[in-house]
């Protein structure tokens, strides 16, 4: 089965009661990268990569067009006959853009379930669990409208929250953090979330003014060395979300002892092969994780869903997908929704889910 074409589009996903504000983003709409992946034999499978706007990471929607764009030729009339070679296929024609790569690699899933008639979380290993649970992450708001949102996200069943923190004065974070907590108890785990907003000074204070209050602190600064940093000085644990942007980083992050957790993007590490590997690193250091995309549609959600399936359930702390604050579906029968805090697993090969491609319009390059 080899790759006969590709084509790439360009869609826009309006937040629902925009903007989402975080430490450094106000997002009010935001264009995702839709792949299509074509075979020889009529297949055909669908990938996405949607980076949060140009400042939330190292990645930006023009750079997944080129990227794609560098690779895409040298990838007709590939044999697809198994991921790792896929990616190495990948790594010849473009260095780094890990996030474009993770288009190829999910619609290769996509295509190569159809062709084997399983579902991707077969192919990455067998689902543990076919209801996954999920997590509400708040956008930065006044402390009396996140408590409110947090009983909200209890009472629907949601088993985490993430309050999302940072960009403002220190003592209105803090404010937030008590009165979540007030309300939630410990009926939800609670991670906060500054998205490295924080300086080291803030997060240390945040960390002792609310040692009686169980989170974890995820991705409080700037960088890696930040966190290995703060390591010694806070008395919560770590999680790593924006630094983790490679395998690489991630061993070096677990085998120093830096973090006790990640935050992990299906996108960020190149798609949902390197996820295997990040999903297998993790389980053997008994490490809990996330297995999430920063935002998207329809087939990243299944993508994050499959994944997230096939993960220990208690290392899971869950697998947020943006259905709750985007508008519509890709798939108006077989969308991924959050219900009652969990996520079905989709049924049928492949990601199980079958884009409605008028939505896209005509693609923005054809190979
Ligand atoms: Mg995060």
């Amino acid at each position: 089965m080899k790759i006969k074409s590709i084509e790439i589009y360009s869609h826009d996903l309006p937040v629902k009661n925009g903007p989402y504000l975080m430490a450094s983003t106000h997002v009010w709409s935001l264009q995702t990268i839709l792949v299509k992946i074509t075979m020889d034999n009529g297949l055909f499978g669908w990938g996405e990569t949607c980076p949060v706007g140009p400042t939330y990471a190292e990645s930006h929607a023009l750079g997944a067009i080129a990227a794609l764009t560098q690779m895409a030729p040298g990838l007709i009339g590939v044999e697809l006959d198994g991921l790792r070679k896929l990616h190495s296929y990948m790594g010849d024609l473009l260095n780094g853009h890990n996030y474009a790569k993770a288009a190829i690699d999910i619609a290769a899933h996509d295509v190569l379930g159809k062709h084997t008639d399983q579902s991707v979380a077969a192919l990455l290993g067998g689902a543990m669990q076919n209801r996954i649970p999920s997590y509400y992450a708040t956008a930065i708001a006044a402390p009396d409208e996140i408590a409110l949102i947090a009983a909200d996200k209890m009472k629907e069943g949601y088993p985490r929250l993430q309050i999302k923190l940072g960009g403002r004065p220190i003592e209105i974070d803090i404010e937030v953090i008590r009165k979540t907590w007030e309300v939630i108890g410990t009926n939800m785990r609670l991670a906060v979330d500054a998205n490295r907003g924080w300086t080291k000074r803030d997060a240390v204070r945040v960390s002792r003014e609310c040692q009686d209050i169980p989170f974890i602190l995820e991705q409080p600064c700037n960088t890696a060395q930040d966190l290995f940093d703060l390591r010694s000085h806070v008395l919560h644990p770590i999680y790593m979300d924006e630094s983790g942007v490679d395998i690489n980083t991630v061993t070096r992050a677990v085998s120093s002892g830096m973090i006790d957790g990640f935050g992990m993007k299906v996108t960020r590490l190149g798609g949902l092969q390197p996820m295997t590997t990040f999903r297998d690193i993790c389980a053997a250091h008994t490490i809990p994780h996330t297995c999430d995309d920063s935002w998207g549609g329809d087939i990243i959600a299944a993508a994050c869903a499959h994944i997230g399936a096939t993960v220990t359930p208690k290392l899971l702390e869950g697998v947020w997908i943006a259905a709750p604050y985007i508008e519509g579906h890709y798939d108006s029968n077989a969308g991924i929704i959050v219900r009652e805090g969990h996520i079905d697993l989709p049924k049928g090969p492949g990601l199980g889910i079958v884009p409605d491609t008028g939505l896209f319009g005509d693609p923005i390059a054809s190979f």
